[in-house]
């Protein structure tokens, strides 16, 4: 790794990796990953990528107003025109560079449905997409001899200088650093903040505090997305059960192995995610019990297996066989809208410092993300990023001169417990419906917390960092929502 890069990309998901391949090659850039380059949410999504590839049967008037009415119209409509109407090529973009989506027999692309979409717009690969995209975007990263990717190295603070940034990391834990005269941050979501998400490891919202502590923008924290169906076991990590099961005909029951969803909402199973967690809720407050089942056994045992053959997999590892028996489910974390703020260029309030993918806020989803939309967010906005830093540097910004620098690892160890903690502040006080009373409490121990980890002299570890960042994502969250 050399010291000085034109762009440093913080994340390997599909948002850093195709802002990275975005760039003209003249631009040396590089590309980090806090773990290995296939730990990311992107590799982990299942249903697919919402775009309108024809219009035949579908519009982009329609791919908006599903989006708007997903979002509450809380959303930038600005911003979900951009979405809408450039996500296409960026969908045909990344089929050049190998993705594979599912084909129908006469060789067009298979489409499927998902709740709040009224059309049959989502492309997917079976039920790995986010894995095949991340492995197709890798295989040409690596043709690129421009970029340079590095796997297990985090950077823990972002500073300024001059016209650019100096970026601290720890990579396989010791110390070192980077200059860039432009940043971006793809650091995904903040999942682990709760107690039980689906996002993996590295969710734990570092880029949205490097953000906040070079002073931008944070909009909308408290926008979080509670996914109505995770596989209701004892794992952190829940296992997702994609929303387009519900698109090929799932049924939701209760307790006792009842539709319910007619009682709530007139769109039932396909209704928005947000809606159909409230309803589970709801509904869990009536039976008096937590206990939800998909049931998809009506569907040919053939195609589930060639469908869904990932979610037949996880399902099965704990012992539910999805062609025969009910799959237990419950909500649980699952995205976050809210984010650094940016612009439609994905340029922060900070000068040449970007965000894009989960970490930044585009405004493209507003109250409540439209299923399939966010890896489509991702594609979009990382291009746009990369065009605007294209810009900027044909007008011919200077460069940032290279300083010493001194790490700063020594210090006291971090005491145990206390990310755990975080999680069951955040559990209680905000899951699906807010309880004001433990968003209070809450707060005011997160705060202590954010000032022991601050005044604590502890040693800058991968944990402290992170730690902190939960600590920080938290106090956001809690602090927008006890302000209505
Ligand atoms: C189970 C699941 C299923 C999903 N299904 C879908 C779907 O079907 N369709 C859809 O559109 N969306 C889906 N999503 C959402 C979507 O996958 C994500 O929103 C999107 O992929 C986020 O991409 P990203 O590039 O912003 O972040 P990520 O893919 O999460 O990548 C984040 C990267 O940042 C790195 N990183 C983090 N902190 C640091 C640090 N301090 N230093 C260095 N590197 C760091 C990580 O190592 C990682 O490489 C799903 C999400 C999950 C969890």
């Amino acid at each position: 790794m050399e010291t000085k890069y034109d762009v440093l990309i913080v994340g390997a998901g599909v948002g850093g990796l195709y802002t990275a391949l975005s760039l003209p090659e003249t631009l040396s850039v590089l590309v980090l990953s806090k773990k290995s380059d296939t730990l990311s949410n992107s590799s982990l999504a299942q249903g697919g990528v919402a775009a309108v590839l024809s219009t035949e049967n579908d519009s982009f008037e329609l791919h908006f107003e599903d989006t708007m009415i997903a979002g509450q119209r809380k959303n930038d409509p600005d911003a979900v025109e951009v979405l809408v109407h450039e996500g296409p090529d960026d969908v045909r973009k990344i089929m050049q560079y190998g993705v594979d989506f599912d084909k129908n027999p006469d060789g067009s692309i298979q489409k499927t449905l998902e709740g709040g979409h009224c059309r049959r717009r989502i492309v997917h690969h079976r039920d790995t997409t986010g894995a095949e995209i991340v492995n197709k975007l890798l295989l040409e990263l690596r043709r690129r001899k421009n970029i340079t990717l590095c796997e297990n190295t985090m950077v823990y603070r972002l500073q300024r200088v001059k016209s650019g940034f100096r970026a601290e990391l720890l990579q396989d834990e010791k110390p070192s650093c980077v200059f860039c005269d432009y940043c971006v941050l793809a650091t995904g979501g903040i999942g682990r903040v709760y107690k039980y998400t689906t996002n993996p490891a590295v969710a734990t919202g570092d880029g949205i505090r490097l953000a906040s502590e070079l002073g931008a923008t944070i909009r909308n924290l408290s926008y979080v997305q509670f996914h109505p169906t995770a596989f209701n076991g004892a794992d952190r990590e829940q296992f997702l059960i994609s929303e387009a099961v519900r698109g090929e005909g799932a049924y939701l029951l209760n307790c006792k192995k009842e539709r319910f969803m007619h009682r709530y909402d007139q769109r039932l199973e396909l209704a928005p995610r947000d809606v159909v967690s409230k309803c589970i809720l709801m509904e869990s407050r009536k039976t008096g019990s937590n206990a939800f089942y998909l049931d998809i056994t009506h569907r040919d045992r053939d195609y589930l297996l060639h469908r869904f053959p990932g979610i037949y997999e996880g399902c099965m590892a704990h012992g539910v066989d999805i062609t025969k028996d009910l799959i237990p489910v419950f909500p649980c974390q699952h995205y976050l809208m809210g984010g650094i703020a940016v612009d439609l260029d994905a340029r922060t309030s900070i000068a040449r410092l970007y965000a894009v993918g989960e970490c930044s806020c585009t405004g493209v989803h507003g109250k409540n993300r439209l299923a399939s939309n966010s890896l489509l967010e991702a594609l979009v906005f990382g291009r746009r990023a990369a065009e605007d830093i294209t810009r900027c540097v044909q007008a011919g910004f200077a460069h940032v001169a290279v300083t010493p620098f001194t790490p700063d690892i020594a210090g006291a160890p971090l005491p145990k417990g206390l990310r755990t903690e975080i999680r069951s502040i955040m559990q209680r006080a905000y899951f699906v419906i807010p309880d004001p009373g433990a968003v209070r409490t809450g707060l005011k121990r997160i705060d202590a917390i954010i000032s022991r980890l601050q005044n604590g002299k502890f040693a800058v570890t991968p944990d402290y960092c992170e730690a902190l960042s939960l600590a920080v994502v938290a106090h956001t969250i809690l602090k927008e929502v006890d302000e209505g």
